[in-house]
């Protein structure tokens, strides 16, 4: 199995490369106003100008990404931990970045604003978006700080931001970045505020969607809901990590990505990404910062996207979290439509129990499997 699966995830690389040549290949098309996007190179390095270009960095147990837009604007959302603060910088140089023109605090934990304090020490800073949410942290204290202290590319202080729902911006022609959440008033007495509080934004380029999505957890999506947001996208950021209670099934329905990026650090203290998520993005391709390092995705005029990691996946990312076979009867929860082992400890009602013969007759039935299936 493992071979296959290797060669699968390859086959899946080999795709896209494959797209990268036609791309390059190819006459450009009459049509075209744009160049189309010269394939990204393993290393970071600079956009070239007129081509959207998203970095997700690899900063450990946490979460950055840079977007440079066709005309040179910059904005980066989150920075990962302090501690990844300086290598933060590091790749941003050499992603070419003089300026942030707008810098995102998705929401105020440690993991997603640390780093981003040594971003405001070092580059000119135009705009700072933060929920504006009350949180007391000595990370979030730092960071406020730092925005105090930081200057903007006109010598003046960065203009701090807090952003709710509705604010949508043209950074570049063509390109629109919408924010969908957080709305007014802010989620309270959830499991976690700050990541159901989170700035969720999709950005639409000529020729793809991109779908960030913080730490965003299932009261938080929920909430989503409601303002009935156009959630579809072509690149989804999995949310909190690939957590079990950053994604569904039906979250990833209506968003339906061909591609998901789940920034992870390596052998993490809590065990995302979560197999249950991985097991729900099988069929998509799956890139992780902890298997994958940085990865760089281009948009050109071509609508293809091209994609380059800096590391190769070691083995197919979703290969461990394939279910362990069950054999014979399983039991259905009617409401949750999830099912479990007969002698699963949280066994729904029976009231609401449903009972297939087997675990397939209960996937063709529409459900899915509980944790106590997938060997937890
Ligand atoms: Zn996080
Ligand atoms: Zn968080």
């Amino acid at each position: 199995m493992g071979f296959n699966t290797t060669m699968r995830v390859r086959l899946g690389l080999l795709t896209i490369l494959l797209l990268v040549f036609v791309g390059c290949s190819a006459p450009p098309k009459r049509t075209a106003t744009a160049p189309a996007a010269p394939a990204p190179t393993t290393a970071l390095e600079p956009a070239p100008q007129g081509v959207q270009q998203v970095a997700f960095l690899d900063v450990g147990q946490g979460d950055s990404a840079l977007i440079t837009f066709p005309n040179g604007k910059t904005m980066l959302i989150d920075g990962g931990e302090t501690s990844e603060g300086v290598a933060l910088v590091g790749k941003l140089r050499r992603l070419g970045v003089q300026q942030i023109d707008w810098l995102v605090a998705t929401h105020p934990h440690s993991d997603h604003i640390g780093g981003l304090i040594q971003v405001l020490k070092t580059f000119p800073v135009a705009e700072v978006w933060d929920i504006g949410m009350p949180f007391e942290s000595p990370v979030y204290r730092d960071f406020l700080l730092a925005v105090r202290s930081a200057r903007s590319p006109n010598g003046a202080r960065p203009k701090f931001r807090v952003v709710r729902r509705g604010l949508t911006l043209e950074p570049a022609p063509n390109v629109r970045v919408s924010v969908l959440a957080p709305s007014e008033p802010l989620l309270k007495g959830t499991r976690s505020d700050p990541n159901n509080n989170s700035i969720v934004l999709r950005i639409d380029a000529a020729g793809g969607s991109f779908l960030f999505t913080g730490d965003l957890e299932r009261e938080g999506r929920v909430r989503l809901y409601t303002t009935r947001p156009n959630l579809r996208a072509d690149v989804l950021k999995v949310a909190h990590h690939g957590a079990e209670n950053g994604t569904d099934r039906a979250f990833l329905n209506r968003v339906n990505p061909t591609v998901a990026v789940i920034p992870v650090g390596a052998g993490n203290r809590y065990g995302h990404p979560h197999r249950e998520t991985l097991a729900l993005l099988q069929g998509r391709h799956v890139y992780r910062t902890d298997l994958h390092g940085d990865i760089v995705m281009r948009l050109g005029a071509d609508k293809k996207l091209q994609i380059a990691t800096t590391r190769a996946a070691p083995t197919q990312p979703t290969a461990q979290t394939k279910p362990a076979p069950i054999v014979g009867m399983v039991i259905g929860n009617r409401n949750s439509k999830v099912y479990h082992r007969p002698d699963c400890r949280s066994l729904p009602k029976p009231e609401n129990q449903a009972r297939f013969r087997s675990a397939q007759e209960a996937e063709r039935a529409g459900y899915r499997p509980h944790t106590c299936v997938l060997g937890e």
